[in-house]
């Protein structure tokens, strides 16, 4: 049976880290770093999230406040919020919730927000930073597998990674991270011809697709490091992965639970992304 990655463990260490961080550089620089929230609407799960990102920040000693706007609300006002977050020196990291409100242009929104301050790492500058090998934020929930695989002693230098979904928010800058880790790297996609085969060749395979249990048992080379992103409900409502769990535990060496596995990592990462900003701003004014 494969060894359980336990993700809500790690990230009770990260967090522990990021809090012990955050009382030196409170020592140092005098104040707390902020993390400033911003929910726009009221779709139930953003609702969740950003309340549960806000929550962690305090507890970890950081300032962090949820900046809540209605449905209604316009491009205008939007960018307004982010340039006075911009031009705030008690923040350090700015999150835009996504998606916003139909109407509202997410991409011009993430790209208002200043580089230094953009703890998700969705800006295009973070973005060609993290594909040219300067990366100082890294989306949250790569940066949260790749902290998964160290923490299971697994170096990814030559091995070959299978990476399956092709997002902005995962499947790419994942690809990004292991190939900056010295990995083979393989994204497979929609389009992907014969998807098993190609996930068979994977040392270590992530799923980032947003289909219920689709990688079984079977796709899976015996002794591979499985990383499952996937946060789906199955038709009984219960929270589940991409990877079918049940028959790929008895193949994998290693094994990540959903829920218990990426998810905890996602907002610990946030966190250290937070700290990693503040830090950087305060070297930056010298
Ligand atoms: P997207 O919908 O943006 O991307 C899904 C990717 O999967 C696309 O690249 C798509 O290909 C690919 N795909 C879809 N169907 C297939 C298929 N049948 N075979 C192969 N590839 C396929 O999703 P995200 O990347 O945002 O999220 C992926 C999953 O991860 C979701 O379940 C989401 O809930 C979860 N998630 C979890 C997080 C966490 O903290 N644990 C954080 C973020 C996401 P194409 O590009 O060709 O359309």
């Amino acid at each position: 049976m494969a060894q359980l990655i336990d993700g809500k463990a790690i990230a009770k260490t990260v967090r522990d880290e990021v809090a012990q961080g955050v009382s030196a550089f409170k020592a140092k620089y005098g104040r707390a770093p902020g993390l400033h929230v911003v929910l726009a609407g009221e779709n139930p799960a953003s609702v969740v999230y950003t309340r549960n990102k806000e929550k962690a920040a305090n507890e970890v000693g950081m300032v962090g406040e949820l900046h809540k706007l209605p449905e209604s609300v316009g491009k205008a006002e939007l960018l307004g919020l982010v340039r006075r977050l911009n031009a705030d020196p008690a923040v350090d990291g700015i999150l835009v919730q996504l998606p916003l409100p139909q109407g509202v242009p997410s991409l011009e929104v993430i790209e208002a927000i200043d580089p230094a301050k953009d703890v998700d790492g969705f800006h295009r500058s973070s973005v060609g930073a993290l594909w040219t090998g300067h990366a100082v934020l890294v989306p949250c929930t790569p940066r949260g597998c790749m902290r998964l695989l160290r923490e299971v002693g697994v170096d990814p230098a030559g091995q070959s990674a299978v990476v399956v979904g092709r997002s902005n928010i995962v499947g790419k800058p994942m690809a990004a991270l292991l190939i900056e880790a010295n990995a083979t790297v393989t994204v497979a996609h929609s389009k992907t011809r014969d998807l098993p085969a190609i996930c068979r060749q994977a040392d270590i395979l992530v799923a980032a697709v947003g289909r219920t249990r689709m990688i079984h048992g079977d796709w899976i080379k015996p002794g591979a490091v499985v990383i499952d992103v996937g946060m789906n409900r199955d038709t009984d409502g219960k929270l589940c992965g991409d990877v079918d769990f049940a028959s790929a535990e008895r193949v994998a060496r290693a094994i990540t639970p959903v829920p218990g596995g990426v998810g905890p990592m996602t907002i610990a990462m946030l966190l250290e992304n937070t700290l990693a900003a503040a830090r950087a701003r305060e070297a930056q004014r010298g």
